[in-house]
């Protein structure tokens, strides 16, 4: 193969624990799927689950210990944080049933889901896609995959997210409206699931604005925190 220019890298993110990583191919995320969530964005919380994308590259990795930056995105003036569980697919499929889905996944991430609201906001209003709200550039910090075996009992983790030393967001894993299972059973309803595809499971309530220099703190249970600056 001769490209015109040198194609561009392949998203990965390591693995804790050893020496490998993780080539991303997709990054899908489940909307409102945390009835406290939905029923501050104005929802009921019982709507089929939905899905959105962002880009692999939209990736901002944070080694373990290290505290990451992502700086204040264009256009917005209302930056939002959304910690989320990450789940890795290590196995792809069709119409995967929920309760074969665990062996469809490789390990787990915490994520944050960084949103432009006034944007999103906007989109929804006029009835626009969300990509402007939800797509951009570095819109993914995430930490290291933690292999299933090694990540504990995530369907009962404790999911939190302080900014600034102060707690926004607290809640359970087991408060998902839609479970893991499921997610991956209405997911691969839509599209067939490779190896590489991530998905952000959705945030729970107490989402809010962030400014240049806050710090945030994001955390689940059995996996290693992640630890980013706005800058
Ligand atoms: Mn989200």
């Amino acid at each position: 193969m001769r490209y015109c220019f040198p194609p561009a890298a392949q998203a990965a993110i390591p693995i804790a624990g050893g020496d490998q990583s993780f080539p991303v191919r997709r990054i899908y995320c489940v909307g409102r799927n945390y009835v406290e969530h939905a029923r501050e964005m104005g929802f009921t919380g019982r709507e089929p689950p939905f899905f959105f994308m962002k880009p692999p590259d939209a990736l901002v990795f944070v080694p373990e210990g290290s505290i990451g930056e992502m700086p204040y995105p264009q256009v917005t003036k209302d930056l939002h944080h959304e910690i989320e569980l990450v789940v890795a697919i290590g196995k792809g499929g069709s119409n995967i049933d929920a309760a074969d889905a665990a062996a469809h996944v490789f390990g787990y991430a915490v994520g944050l889901d960084m949103t432009r609201r006034d944007l999103q906001g906007e989109a929804k209003k006029t009835g626009r896609p969300w990509e402007v709200g939800k797509a951009f550039d570095r819109s993914a910090p995430i930490g290291p995959i933690v292999p299933a075996a090694a990540a504990g009992d995530v369907a009962n983790a404790a999911i939190s997210l302080d900014v600034n030393g102060a707690t926004r967001q607290s809640s359970n894993i087991s408060r998902l409206i839609w479970s893991i299972g499921e997610t991956i059973e209405h997911l691969s309803a839509l599209w067939e699931l490779v190896p590489g595809d991530l998905i952000f499971t959705g945030t729970p309530e107490g989402v809010g604005p962030v400014g240049p220099g806050a710090m945030l703190h994001a955390h689940v249970d059995g996996l290693p925190e992640l630890k980013i600056q706005i800058v």
